[in-house]
């Protein structure tokens, strides 16, 4: 049975991905309960009720659960013991706690793309010193050897050329659960926001070309400027994931394109994803409000790009905490601003973004790299 307007939203964390599902939600009618462990989280600016604990606080995950006719969460970081904790009072979790704990776990993720004939690039689990030396020897060179949970916006990672360098990270990592994967020498980077409803309903968003600095997402640019085949293949790998994980909400594959058009899958996140913000301004219903619909049972919705478009990260950089330009940027038509009320810009920390609408992904994405060019932290 669906659930309808009126009903209450809990969610797992408050960060900028929870206060745009949160906005979506309120759009349409919910209400929304959140748990976060910080003071003035984004989403608890949103939010009708917060409960500021931790994740593994049993009491208050008792009082989400209590409070919320659904539950999600807007991050794969979140314990999935809490989740299967939520599920165990008996209130539905989408995704599931089985979705969060494959897709929160580097080897676990790519073990089953590999097993359901995804091509990813080679890897090997490494926790020891000789598991080390067999993975170094299965996988090559140039490889980066990652902490298996845990990670994001490349933390949690380094790049090894050699046995040696292989050694001396591993050291460092001490005594966590890592995976050695071989360096992918793509030709881009395309991400793949889809959703799939509880009956098993599918809608894909048209992929994105994503560029990313310092391992943080900079640029997204809809549509990719790739073949069509490779668009397909996207579209296919997307349908492969949701049918195999049974997943129900929104999520993201990230996509190494090859120089020869074929698709390697990176990561899944069984969310919202940042290079999916452009589908708030760009399409009639964004990836937030798709993610409503599918936790509520509801149908999906259009995922048809309206026009083509370009979002850029605001991302701190320690510099100050006052975005200069926002004025300037301001003046032009194309332009949507999105920012998450975070009060500091600390370096690398993502505060908003503005997305750029234009006839062709070659022009949205010049217009969006001249206006990027204003805005300046102080
Ligand atoms: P991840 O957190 O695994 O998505 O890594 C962050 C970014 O690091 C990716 O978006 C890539 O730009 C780069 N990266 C990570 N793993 C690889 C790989 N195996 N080959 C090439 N680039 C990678």
């Amino acid at each position: 049975m669906a659930i309808l307007p009126g009903a209450t939203l809990g969610i797992l964390g408050g960060g900028q991905l929870g206060r745009m599902f949160a906005m979506a939600a309120k759009r349409m009618g919910y209400r929304v309960v959140v748990l976060d462990p910080s003071e003035d989280s984004p989403c608890g600016q949103i939010a009708d009720y917060v409960l500021q604990a931790s994740y593994t606080d049993e009491k208050a995950l008792g009082e989400l659960a209590a409070l919320s006719d659904v539950l999600t969460y807007e991050f794969e970081n979140v314990d999935a013991a809490a989740v299967e904790f939520l599920e165990s009072l008996g209130k539905p979790v989408h995704p599931s706690s089985r979705v969060l704990r494959i897709t929160q776990d580097r080897i676990l993720e790519k073990t089953f793309a590999r097993n359901r004939g995804i091509p990813v690039t080679a890897f090997a689990p490494v926790g020891t010193v000789s598991e080390l030396e067999s993975a170094m020897l299965k996988v090559g060179f140039p490889a980066y050897l990652k902490t298996s949970r845990g990670g994001y916006d490349g933390k949690g990672q380094v790049r090894i050329e050699n046995a040696e360098e292989g050694r001396k990270a591993f050291a460092e990592f001490s005594g966590r659960d890592l995976i050695l994967e071989r360096r992918v020498p793509f030709e881009k980077e395309m991400s793949i926001v889809a959703s799939r409803a509880d009956g098993g309903a599918f809608v894909a968003y048209p992929p994105s070309e994503n560029i990313h600095v310092r391992n943080i997402l900079d640029i997204s640019i809809y549509p990719a400027r790739v073949a069509e085949t490779t668009l397909d293949a996207a579209r296919k790998i997307a349908r492969a994931v949701a049918e195999g994980l049974g997943i129900v909400g929104t999520f993201c594959v990230e996509l190494f394109v090859l120089a020869d058009g074929s698709l390697l899958l990176n990561e899944i996140a069984p969310r919202p994803h940042n290079s999916g913000h452009a589908t708030i301004d760009a399409c009639l219903c964004s990836q937030f409000e798709q993610q409503v619909r599918a936790v509520c049972g509801l149908p999906l919705g259009s995922t048809e790009l309206l026009r083509c478009a370009a979002m850029i990260n605001l991302v701190g950089t320690g510099e100050g905490d006052r975005l200069l330009g926002l004025e300037e940027l301001l003046r032009h038509p194309d332009v949507a601003l999105h920012l998450y009320g975070k009060m500091r810009a600390p370096r690398g920390r993502k505060m908003g973004h503005f997305t750029v609408l234009a006839d062709a992904a070659d022009a949205a994405e010049r217009r969006a790299r001249e206006l990027q060019k204003i805005l300046q932290w102080v």
